[in-house]
């Protein structure tokens, strides 16, 4: 399909050693604003040359920012963040127009970006290692926290600004040097984040930015000098990405896709439940990976849950939300992703589910726009209720009681997030300690941690070891040293060895 362009043709810069510089790549990927459907820049595809030069540049300068005071670096992780909520009305705009999630949504994404540069601020205390004075007669130990060198940070592009700070600024405040490449498919928001990084005082060289798609991923994965690869996208990516990467030597954290529940119980305060269902379905037009997709309703609280869930989720507001405050749900992020989320309801129809609300529409706009949809009647062997979709498509599956909904969590492949609402604290307890999921809601829809916790995904959403987020991050972007240390009061004292001299003890 013909694309119309909407602004100038821009061609999207690398960031190289501190200079924002052209490709010289003759591959081209199109960068949309969902709302309208035209194209608002071209993004190139980084060659393997460029891509080993731009690893190159962070190589160079890994030496003297390693060297750099751990509290110098917090200062312009400090100046960053300040920047950050100086523009911050500016980057919600630019998220909505790159991605169609509405400006609540955008200034929501901004917000849980900042509050990773203010955990990345106290990295000196987070870099301090532990010490034991006279493990053995005259002689102390002690761990400390070194880089890992040079990191990459691959993202996906349904959070153009925050899965990349995720990333970036706890690996540089430890002292690494960093190459981002972000989503061929939302790469404007990454390019104002280096800029403000370059205005912040941040060393040349430090933060580069590389476009593109598998040629440059797979030269990231196989470049010697790069140490650790972080990667968030879909599983069968984040697989290959781990398998790759650490057959290579790398340290990989790879967060991959998603299928998450929402399980009512009979006691749920209903209207609670509904509107935090719809919040967690259709938010950011249900490309989350947090995003709740199959609701279990337990017992017989199935048939007024979904007569609710229909009247609410039908009366809400779907159209372009650039520029527009009213709108409740934006846009997918491409024809080609709308096309195939709708199809879901057909395939759901063919294995004998029932659409209850059908969000497919003329909204009157060129935008990639569906409304929110619900398919009742769901059996847990589904297409529906096993693939993850990444669009605003409920499925409801119906369970007689809460061992059911446990064991359809069991045979789920993805462990990403999972939530129960209910009145019962024994209720709430056992969903807790036994849904199959890395993170657990108790009447909350959306249960994705802050970024002070870890994004504690597992199964098929997680390949690796240390996750993103809190402490895990700091550990994943550090190597530890271990020190021993003996200073001996004279000469005949130096014959004894006193660590085995403890030991024969
Ligand atoms: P994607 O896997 O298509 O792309 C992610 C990144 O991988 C992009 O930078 C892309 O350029 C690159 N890539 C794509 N194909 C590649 C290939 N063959 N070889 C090498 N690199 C390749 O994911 P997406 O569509 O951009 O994002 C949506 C997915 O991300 C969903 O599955 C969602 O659940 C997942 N996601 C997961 C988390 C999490 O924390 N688990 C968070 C956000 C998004």
């Amino acid at each position: 399909m013909a694309t119309s362009v909407e602004s100038t043709q821009s061609i999207v810069p690398t960031l190289v050693g501190g200079t924002w510089q052209p490709s010289v790549s003759t591959r081209n990927g199109e960068v949309f604003n969902p709302s309208s459907g035209k194209v608002i820049a071209q993004v190139p595809l980084c060659t393997e040359e460029e891509t080993n030069a731009i690893v190159a540049a962070a190589a160079q300068a890994l030496p003297d920012w390693g060297a750099t005071p751990a509290v110098e670096r917090a200062r312009v992780m400090f100046k960053f963040r300040d920047l950050i909520e100086q523009h911050f009305e500016e980057l919600a705009a630019l998220v909505t127009r790159e991605h169609g999630k509405t400006l609540p949504e955008s200034r929501a994404e901004v917000q849980r970006g900042l509050e990773m540069v203010e955990f990345a601020c106290a990295v000196p205390t987070m870099l301090m290692g532990d010490t034991l004075p006279n493990i053995a007669p005259s002689v102390d130990a002690e761990t400390n926290r070194h880089p890992v060198g040079v990191c990459v940070g691959i993202t996906p592009y349904n959070f153009p600004f925050m899965v990349p700070l995720w990333m970036f600024p706890v690996a540089i405040a430890c002292g690494n040097t960093f190459v981002l490449k972000p989503s061929e498919k939302v790469p404007l928001s990454s390019v104002r984040l280096g800029e403000l990084l370059v205005e912040a005082g941040l060393p040349d060289g430090v933060f580069n930015i590389a476009h593109g798609d598998r040629e440059c991923v797979e030269t990231l994965l196989n470049h010697p000098e790069v140490a650790a690869i972080s990667f968030v996208g879909s599983t069968a990516i984040a697989k290959a990405i781990y398998e790759t990467g650490t057959k290579n030597g790398k340290r990989v954290q790879a967060a991959g896709g998603a299928k998450n529940h929402l399980i009512i119980m009979p006691d749920a305060d209903l209207e609670q439940s509904v509107k935090a269902l719809a919040a967690s379905a259709y938010g950011c037009a249900g490309q989350r990976c947090m995003a709740g997709s199959v609701a279990v309703a337990v017992g017989d609280v199935a048939d007024p849950l979904v007569e609710q869930l229909c009247d609410y989720a039908g009366t809400m507001r779907v159209g372009p939300s650039d520029g527009d405050e009213n709108v409740d749900m934006g846009p997918l992020i491409r024809r080609e992703h709308l096309d195939r989320v709708s199809s879901y309801l057909d395939v759901a129809s063919g294995e004998g589910a029932e659409v209850a609300l059908d969000g497919r529409g003329d909204f009157g706009s060129d935008g990639f726009l569906l409304g929110p949809c619900v398919i009742d009647r769901v059996a847990p062997q589904m297409r529906v209720a096993q693939e993850e979709i990444f669009g605003p498509v409920l499925s409801v599956v119906r369970a007689a009681d809460l061992e059911s909904a446990l064991e359809i969590g069991r045979n789920c492949p993805y462990g990403n997030g999972a939530s129960i609402f209910t009145g019962s604290g024994y209720a709430a307890r056992e969903f807790k300690q036994h849904f199959n999921a890395g993170m657990i809601g108790i009447n909350v829809g959306v249960p994705a941690p802050m970024a002070w916790f870890p994004f504690t995904g597992w199964n098929q959403s997680f390949f690796g070891d240390l996750h993103i987020q809190g402490t895990e991050s700091v550990h994943f972007y550090t190597r530890q040293k271990m020190t021993l240390t003996r200073w001996f009061r004279s000469a005949e004292e130096s014959h004894v060895d006193p660590v085995w001299k403890t030991a024969r003890k």
